[in-house]
């Protein structure tokens, strides 16, 4: 059985502040729909919802929960643009091809926003995010991306600090300066992730949890999909299992597994911190990143908690070491309580780029969101939705980025991963 399958949520925030119940049924008899979808985080559930709204049927299974993969889990920022800097596109990809990316990039901003009004979704989405750097040399990288950002596209919602400027906003010491952007921002990802699908089943999709699916075989122009205990028969698949895509069966990755790299990050939550000293840590509603390769990020939840996340493959107690990183950013919560802490796999490909592409015709898939799933997702749903309904022009150029493959299997990923964190640890220092 799949390590995930038929788990109940992890004990996290935001699984204890979700503000839907939505308990669905197993896949107890053989089905058939337009589309069936393997994945009930905001990328599955994305597409499935944009192929309701156009008429399509669709069934979305899901191994263990709703939300219960890294979406339910993550830290919430939806970030405009992709892991890699807009020059490092340009020099690949050329400005035409660059340009069409980065507009998509900032749709799946849009489309956060649409969501949200159109289908009420409550969420406690806020506008506000900023890059910082903790020396002058990572800070002449957030200069370079501002310019190029600004210079390129006429991006104009950006804006840098200096240490006097940032400080004006966020009480740490630890920083020289930061890249502000008004147009990324920070949401309830569970409450987000249930809002998207409380949406789709108004619509009529229907998902099944604790439904792993077991195998995939194409048969003529159909897929049949076959859980534990029963099998969907559909026109299109949309494969959207995230990190644990190493963990599924062949037959659903086919060899796609190999570009992924599950880097595990750790988040803990504080206990909910009076007005005076939440204000004293962040006071403008913005979540944070530094520009390390392994960073730290940072918000404040709805209720005044500071959500601290970091990546990292420590097996020591997770919980202390995240403590102790956070408190190097605000050691004025010496004596704050932490109330919570869990961890999730982060997708991640060797050169961060997204994943994105087919195993047939009519089975898609995205994934390798490298840390801006958040947002990506959403548009990975939607052009996703727009190639099953005609129009496969915008899946098309993601479908371009080369992602570079690891062979070898399960050990040598383990190997990378283990060798890859102690590496960027000893750049990050000297960078
Ligand atoms: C701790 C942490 C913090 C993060 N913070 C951020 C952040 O701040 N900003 C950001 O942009 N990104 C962040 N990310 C990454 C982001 O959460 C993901 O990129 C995004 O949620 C991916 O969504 P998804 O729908 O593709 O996958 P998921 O939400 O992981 O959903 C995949 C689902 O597929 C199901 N599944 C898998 N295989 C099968 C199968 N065979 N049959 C049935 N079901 C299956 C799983 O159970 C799971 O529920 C973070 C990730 C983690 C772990």
């Amino acid at each position: 059985m799949l390590k995930f399958a038929h788990q109940e949520h992890h004990k996290t925030y935001y699984y204890d502040s979700r503000n839907l119940e939505l308990i669905r049924p197993h896949l107890a008899q053989n089905a058939s729909a337009d589309v069936c979808v393997i994945g009930a985080g905001f990328g599955g559930l994305s597409a499935a919802l944009e192929l309701a709204e156009q008429g399509k049927s669709v069934i979305v299974l899901e191994g263990a929960r709703i939300g219960f993969g890294t979406s339910g889990r993550s830290g919430g920022q939806a970030i405009n643009g992709f892991e890699d800097g807009i020059d490092e596109y340009v020099s690949q990809f050329g400005f035409e091809m660059t340009k069409k990316l980065w507009e998509m990039s900032l749709e799946a901003i849009d489309i956060i926003d649409e969501r949200v009004a159109k289908y009420g979704i409550q969420c406690d989405w806020k506008k506000g995010y900023a890059t910082l750097a903790l020396n002058h040399r990572r800070m002449d990288d957030l200069i370079a991306i501002e310019q190029s950002s600004r210079e390129t596209f006429g991006y104009s919602k950006m804006q840098l600090w200096d240490k006097t400027q940032l400080q004006q906003h966020l009480g740490s010491e630890l920083y020289v300066g930061g890249l502000f952007d008004s147009n990324s921002g920070h949401l309830h990802p569970l409450n987000y992730c249930l809002g998207l699908a409380k949406a789709c089943l108004d619509l009529g999709v229907q998902i099944f949890e604790q439904s792993p699916v077991l195998d995939m075989q194409l048969q003529g122009d159909k897929a049949i999909l076959k859980t534990d205990k029963a099998s969907v028969s559909a026109q299109n698949v949309v494969i959207a299992t995230n990190a644990y895509i190493a963990d599924s069966p062949k037959s659903i990755h086919r060899g796609s597994a190999r570009k992924i790299l599950p880097v595990e990050s750790f988040i803990i939550a504080t206990e909910p911190l009076d007005q005076t000293t939440a204000d004293s840590l962040i006071n403008n509603g913005m979540s944070v990143c530094d520009n390390n390769l392994l960073l730290d990020y940072y918000r404040l939840s709805a209720d005044n908690r500071l959500l601290f996340g970091s990546d990292s493959s420590s097996n020591k107690d997770m919980i202390q070491v995240m403590r102790g990183n956070m408190l190097k950013v605000f050691p004025q919560l010496e004596q704050a309580k932490i109330d919570y802490g869990w961890a999730g796999p982060i997708d991640m490909t060797i050169n961060s780029q997204p994943y994105f592409g087919r195993l047939a015709p009519n089975v898609f898939f995205a994934y390798g969101y490298s840390g801006h799933g958040v947002a990506l997702t959403g548009l990975a749903g939607r052009i996703i939705a727009e190639a099953i309904l005609g129009n496969d022009e915008r899946f098309r150029t993601f479908e371009q980025l080369k992602i570079p493959a690891i062979y070898g299997g399960k050990w040598i990923k383990n190997l990378a991963i283990k060798i890859g964190i102690p590496y960027y640890r000893f750049l990050d220092k000297f960078r």
